[in-house]
């Protein structure tokens, strides 16, 4: 759910901000602005677009039948989202299903409010369904966190793992990285661009937010296990183009610089990919040290 850097700082300080504050993600949320800044919608490549805010990235997958947006995001960003799809000529009606990365509030509370206003279907990895029809009422971490609640959505479908969503002769894969929520999502599809097939990954968040329990977890006791699994999930992804839930997991803002001034590959960044997972990993094994020796 944060940003990578803001995982970083936070967690300096996690023992004392768990103490302090209720709600520390929501908190930043509240005062980061980058996550409802606006931001240029943009093509990717082939028919995958840019629709997001300047952090929070959602994804439009654009075919002949109508239109597969990912990620929702705040209640706040739907309207964004709506200018975006139709800067880029689209049509926000024909959104057709909608998919997220993972059931937290900055990517999936606007999806009762763009369900009412397009008709999409609703897709979810099977571990999010009952968070998301709760509102985050059933989430392992948030439950008693009433600020980090959201407008509940009825799911249509309930996705497995390696399930694919098609429409239109797009086809995405649904890549269960669990961990972060029982459903983390990481989305896979291919799209063409000068005659070559790129392989797109947009990873669903390998982070351990602060206050996290990674060991003897009652509420989700197989957590630390689901990251592991995830992040050899991970690894074995083919990834030309690098992309993510929240913009910062791939640089987002300086390939889009480099993007604007003519460099059409910047966003095919194989290399950054693994370096992101290999990084994340060592900071998740890091952390699960801490917590087997007991450090709280
Ligand atoms: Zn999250």
């Amino acid at each position: 759910m944060t940003s990578r850097s803001l995982v970083c700082t936070v967690a300096l300080f996690a023992a004392l901000l768990a103490a302090a504050l209720a709600s520390p993600i929501k908190l930043a949320a509240q005062n980061d602005p980058s996550w409802t800044r606006p931001f240029p919608p943009f093509r990717i490549a082939g028919n995958l677009y840019y629709v997001g805010s300047e952090e929070l990235a959602s994804y439009l997958v654009v075919t002949p039948k109508g239109l597969i947006l990912i990620n929702s995001s705040l209640q706040a960003s739907v309207p964004l989202i709506k200018k975006s799809v139709e800067t880029l000529g689209f049509h926000f009606s024909d959104v057709k299903i909608l998919l997220i990365s993972h059931a937290h509030f900055d990517h999936c509370a606007g999806s009762a409010r763009l369900i009412r206003l397009t008709g999409a279907k609703y897709f979810v990895m099977d571990g999010d369904v009952p968070v998301v029809e709760s509102g985050g009422k059933r989430d392992f971490q948030y439950a008693a966190h009433a600020d980090m609640r959201f407008p509940p959505a009825k799911v249509d479908r309930a996705l497995h793992d390696g399930d694919t969503v098609r429409l239109g002769g797009a086809v995405l894969v649904a890549h269960l990285t669990a961990g972060h929520t029982k459903g983390t999502t990481t989305w896979t599809l291919n799209v063409s661009e000068g005659g070559k097939t790129l392989h797109a990954v947009i990873v669903g968040s390998p982070n351990v937010n602060p206050g996290y329990k990674l060991v003897a977890n009652r509420n989700y006791p197989q957590i630390a296990a689901d990251y592991s699994r995830g992040f050899d999930v991970l690894k074995g992804l083919p990834c030309d183009l690098f992309l993510g839930a929240h913009g910062s997991y791939f640089g987002m803002k300086a390939k889009y610089a480099r993007f604007k001034a003519g460099d059409n590959t910047a966003f095919i960044d194989p290399g950054g990919y693994q370096s992101y997972i290999a990084d994340r990993q060592q900071a998740f094994e890091q952390e699960l040290k801490r917590q087997s020796a007991g450090g709280r």
